[in-house]
This record gives C-alpha cells, structure tokens and sequence, in this order.
C-alpha cells in the first residue's frame, strides 16, 4: 500500500487506537488502554464502556458517536469519517469500544475505513464481554465436564428471516456453549429455533446485564422458561445470554464469588 508510506512520512500525522475498554469495571482496562486515555487528544465513545470508564475521561477530550437524547443512533459513516479527519490534524485519537474493539461492534468495518484512508492505527485487544460477563456470574464458558467448544453469536438478526446469517439449528448441534450477543431483543425467537432444532428444554441459560458495572444483575432459567424470566426482571441492553449446561455451574459458584453477584433475580 503505497498511501500508507504518505501518512507515517508526514510529521504531523495522526494516529488513532481502536481500544478494547473492557466489560466496564475501570480494574480490567488494560495497562495500554489505561495509559492511552491519558495520553488522547480525544476519545471517541459510546455508552457501552459504562459510566465508570467513561467518568474516568475527561469531558473536554470525550466526543460521543453513541446514541443521541433524541435516540437516533450516530452513523457508522460519521464516526468512520470523523475518526480520519481527527488523525490528519495530527490528533492522537483514542477510539474506545466496549469489550474487544474486534468482536462485534463494528470495530473491523473501522480498521478498515482506516487502512482505506491510510491512516495509521492500532488495535489494543480488551476483554471482551462474551467471556468476561459470564466469568463474573460464575459461569465457565468452557468446562471439561459440559463444553469443550464456545461460539459466539449475534442475537440481532431475526432467525425466522430466509437470509439470516446463522444457523441457529448447526449451532444447537455443536453440543457445546452459546454466548448470544445483542441478544435480549430476540430472545424469543433464537431460543425457539434451539428448541426447534432439538436442544433440550431444561437446558439451563443465563441473562448477565451490564456485566461488572456497579448495577450488574444476572438472572436465570431454561431455555423454555427464560424468556419470562427476562419479562418478569426486566433485563435489557447491555446483556449476555449464556446457553449451555456450562450456565448451571453458577449455583455452586456464586456463592462464594466476590463478583458483586447479587444474581438471585431469575429462577434460582
Ligand atoms: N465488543 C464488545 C461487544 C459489542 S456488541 C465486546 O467484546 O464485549 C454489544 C453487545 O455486547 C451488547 O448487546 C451485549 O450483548 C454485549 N455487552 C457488552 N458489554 C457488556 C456488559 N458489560 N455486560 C453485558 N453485555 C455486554
């Protein structure tokens, strides 16, 4: 790529870090991430840092890309064309994403915007919530005894749609752990196509809403009773959805976890 060269020749060239924040509580940032936010010109966010990291930024450098009062959403094109103007006026740009900057999110279709524009940037891997909002509900996502595989899976699409890009019926017969992201919305329909696609109704399944923030909840039941469990609890974004045997080892570990579980929420 020859465009690259122009953008690390020039003296003042910018750079931006597309940079994980974690599931939200400031303790796992990580060592690069942390310094980075002190070192931006400006940051780039959304909400789903959580209050905690995002109260840790200063209010001059924060430009906020996420949702609006009025509820419309900042474009992706916006955020993607605003990160490369910052850069050429020579601004360190922190791009901060919930989680890992490359699992959902958008984070690759912003590296990409980047490299396309030739401006130089580096990705700073977070911990991403798919693994860590199951963790601190005291659920394995792996476990040599219930799952020796993991997927993670948008929840976002609608699975009775002709298109949809997953196949939820090849996922239910991977035997092992689904981590469902985006997946409150929907719930109703994937944990039918589970069930339609022969996966057990007893199979236990865990909500983790807003994972380490200082109101994490965690609720839980099967795959034939949880959606009325979200109703009656009233879960909403941000949220994991962990489905597999895996989800049942919380009722030995939560106990004894200094997790901030409070959790008692579902059909415990
Ligand atoms: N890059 C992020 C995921 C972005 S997609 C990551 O690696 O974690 C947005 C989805 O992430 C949300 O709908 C929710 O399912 C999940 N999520 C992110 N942070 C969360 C948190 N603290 N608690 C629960 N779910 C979270």
């Amino acid at each position: 790529m020859s465009g690259s060269t122009d953008a690390t020749d020039a003296d003042d060239a910018g750079v931006v870090y597309l940079v994980g924040s974690g599931p939200g509580d400031p303790d796992l940032l990580t060592v690069k991430a942390r310094r980075l936010l002190e070192d931006a010109d400006v940051v780039l966010h959304d909400k789903l840092p959580g209050p905690e990291i995002l109260g840790l930024i200063p209010e001059a450098k924060r430009e906020d890309v996420g949702k609006r009062a009025g509820g419309d959403r900042t474009s992706q094109e916006y955020t993607n064309d605003r990160l490369v103007e910052l850069a050429r006026e020579g601004k360190i740009v922190v791009r901060l994403k919930g989680g890992d900057p490359f699992v959902f999110g958008r984070g690759g279709e912003e590296a990409e915007h980047l490299a396309a524009h030739d401006v130089t940037f580096e990705v700073v891997p977070g911990v991403t919530s798919a693994v860590a909002g199951p963790a601190v509900a005291g659920i394995p996502v792996t476990h040599r005894d219930h799952a020796s595989s993991v997927t993670f899976v948008t929840g976002h699409e609608d699975p009775t749609k002709e298109e949809s890009a997953v196949d939820w019926h090849a996922l239910a017969a991977t035997g092992g752990t689904l981590v469902v992201l985006m997946g409150v919305g929907k719930l109703p329909e994937y944990t039918a196509e589970l069930r339609a696609a022969g996966m057990a109704a007893d199979t236990p399944v865990a909500l983790v809403e807003r994972a380490t923030w200082p109101d994490q909840r965690v609720a839980t039941g099967t795959l034939a009773d949880i959606v009325e469990v979200r109703d009656r609890e009233d879960i909403s974004p941000p949220a994991i959805t962990v489905v597999g045997d895996v989800a049942a080892t919380r009722e030995t570990l939560a106990a004894f976890m200094r997790n901030g579980v409070d959790g008692e929420g579902g059909a415990e």
